[in-house]
């Protein structure tokens, strides 16, 4: 697993390497252009909220149809949405078990515990599963990590693809020293 800087101007035109970003297999499809594009990015990378919203984002952005975007082979092109639907749908249940286990308390009495009832209960478990789960997913994952003003920077790339967007950036003259004139 690499980690990879991407020319944003590739990825929102569509013009990466045919290299899967997370096996380094063939890569038909091309997907998530909105992941290069400047008015996102602040909010996928603010520290806080970017570990939610970036999947968030990929789970609406996969019904756009816009062209660009990262390179997925067949296998993979359904990776970052099953990732962000586990990730999102098991966070929002836990919010909701949370506050439902907690309107259902019984009102607190002076002197007596509070036993805690089935949903609360549950919601505790759900929070030791998914938390770790969520760590798990989330690190493993091949995802943007950080960005710069004509790059981003993708984390857990497959070499393949790291490789492919290094050779490829000589060419198209991202990564390119001052000398050759275009
Ligand atoms: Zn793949």
């Amino acid at each position: 697993m690499a980690k990879v800087s991407v020319p944003r101007g590739s990825v929102a035109d569509g013009s990466l390497p045919s290299v899967c970003v997370v096996c380094g297999a063939d890569a038909p499809h091309r997907r998530f252009p909105g992941v290069g594009a400047p008015s996102l990015a602040w909010v996928l990378f603010s520290p806080l909220a970017g570990l939610m919203t970036f999947w968030v984002y990929v789970l609406f952005a996969s019904r756009s149809g816009r062209a660009g975007g990262l390179p997925f082979c067949d296998r993979h092109r359904g990776y970052w949405p099953r990732r962000a639907a586990a990730i999102v749908f098991g966070f929002l249940a836990m919010v909701v078990l949370m506050v439902v286990g907690v309107a259902l308390l019984p009102p607190e009495q002076p002197g007596v515990l509070r036993k805690p009832n089935v949903i609360s209960g549950f919601a505790g478990c759900w929070v030791l599963l998914y938390l770790p789960t969520f760590v798990v997913l989330q690190l493993t994952a091949t995802r943007p990590t950080g960005k710069t003003r004509k790059s981003l920077v993708l984390s857990c790339a497959s070499r393949k693809f790291a490789a492919a967007v290094e050779a490829d950036g000589g060419q198209s003259g991202v990564a390119r020293p001052a000398s050759g004139g275009r």
